[in-house]
């Protein structure tokens, strides 16, 4: 019998559902922000005498800053996720023929699984460049979430010994999707060219630019004995943007007093390292905040002053313990499932945790009446990152990482408690609102 689930948790599955790719996480998010009355701003634009109110922007498609402008703003509330997951992606004129099969060429983008990959009905999103009516170039999303190809697991008839010595995947050799048989298959443009045109209305020759990548068709679903889980693609780290997102919608109307300025920012390439123009590496949050003070007639010392007094919450899912793999967890700090948002410590600045960023955010917990968990890696397994380190090293802020606990992190279909989405968006939006030094 399936216990109530919380609207929250409901919410994230459909916005799980409908962004494959960091373009659809962003179009989702501003899409949201826009009908909640946030206005785009322009980066080529002028920001001067920008009025208090709701505002949000877009940088390359994968990577979205929105906050709320105060009367007087004299310091920042962040809270930073990331857009993308590791997945395969299309390379360029992907379309091949080998064996009498059309197959896919793909790069494997990020840490992914790739066994996760094997034997699952895997559609193509992404963003296509096109060449309008008008002769301009425009980037439209295209989404086809229909069983279009798959990598189908080589029948143990031909490998004996794989489960006595385990799945070795070239990425080269082995990741190829079988897209068609050749039979049949028309000359001309590429496939894969050809299908985006025909998705879009297009003629393939009006086709410029394609950033594809591959999902596993299968909708996000609650599921366990009692509703306990979630079963998903993109938790990680999907299911901390929609949390940080909500929780900036649930702010409503700031008190006039109000001097910090809520902010989430969600960026692209963390999954890869966030050196890019719009990672989390990237001036962009820097040029955000600074801008942001420019914009009321404030110098440079209150944009430090303002730096000095900001905090940020780097939100990126944790590893709950696993009970088939408990040695690979540090023996006294194995979060559990639905067990509350988890505060990530690693001495190496791996997390951008300290004592005082922690103790605020426990604080947090306890004001909403939420459990607080704590994760170390094992010290003698190499630690995992997340934006929160990148971000704090550029901008000399305050940082603490946490996330929900989780399972299956990197696979094509992970896992997660069904009932801690709804805490830490509650916690996310006290932190948003908290005015108090630290
Ligand atoms: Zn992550």
């Amino acid at each position: 019998m399936l216990t109530p689930t919380d609207p929250i948790t409901v919410d994230l599955l459909e916005f799980i559902r409908r962004s494959p790719t960091p373009y659809h996480a962003v179009d989702s998010a501003a899409q949201r922000l826009r009908a909640a009355g946030f206005a785009l701003l322009d980066e080529e634009s002028s920001w001067q005498q920008l009025r208090p109110g709701r505002y949000y922007l877009q940088r390359a498609d994968g990577t979205l800053v929105a906050f709320i402008l105060p009367e007087r703003p004299r310091a920042f509330r962040i809270i930073g996720a990331h857009t993308d997951s590791p997945n395969l992606r299309l390379k360029p004129r992907p379309a091949y023929r080998k064996e009498g099969y059309i197959q896919l060429g793909v790069e494997v983008y990020g840490g992914a699984l790739l066994n996760s990959w094997l034997d699952r009905d895997l559609g193509l999103a992404g963003r296509v460049v096109v060449r309008d009516d008008r002769g301009r170039l425009v980037c439209q999303l295209v989404h086809i979430d229909r069983p279009l190809c798959r990598l189908p697991q080589l029948a143990i008839h031909l490998d004996r010994e794989v489960n006595e010595r385990g799945l070795i995947l070239n990425k080269q050799e082995h990741m190829a999707p079988v897209l068609a048989l050749e039979a049949g298959m028309a000359d001309g443009p590429d496939p894969v060219v050809r299908l985006c045109a025909a998705e879009l209305g297009l003629r393939p020759e009006q086709v410029l630019g394609l950033d594809l990548m591959l999902h596993d068709i299968s909708p996000p679903t609650i599921g366990g004995l009692g509703g306990e889980f979630l079963f998903a693609p993109r938790l990680d780290n999907l299911a901390m943007c929609h949390a940080a997102l909500t929780a900036l919608l649930q702010l409503g109307e700031l008190p006039p007093e109000a001097a910090v300025v809520p902010l989430i920012v969600l960026f692209d390439h963390e999954e890869v390292g966030s050196g890019s123009a719009h990672g989390a590496a990237s001036p962009l949050l820097p040029a955000v905040l600074e801008r942001i003070l420019l914009s009321q007639g404030y110098g440079r010392d209150a944009y430090h002053q303002a730096v000095a007094a900001s905090l940020c919450i780097s939100a990126d899912m944790a590893h709950a313990v696993h009970p088939n793999h408990a040695d690979r967890h540090e023996p006294r700090h194995k979060p559990v499932l639905n067990g509350g948002p988890v505060i990530k410590i690693n001495s190496q600045q791996r997390y951008a945790t300290c004592a005082r960023t922690a103790a605020l955010f426990a604080e947090l917990c306890q004001q909403e009446e939420v459990p607080v968990q704590h994760y170390v890696h094992r010290t003698d397994l190499p630690c995992g990152s997340t934006i929160g380190p990148i971000t704090a090293a550029r901008l000399g802020i305050r940082t603490v990482d946490v996330g929900n606990p989780m399972l299956s992190m990197h696979s094509a279909r992970e896992m997660a408690g069904s009932r801690d989405p709804a805490p830490m968006t509650r916690v996310l939006s006290r932190f948003l609102r908290w005015s108090e030094p630290l």
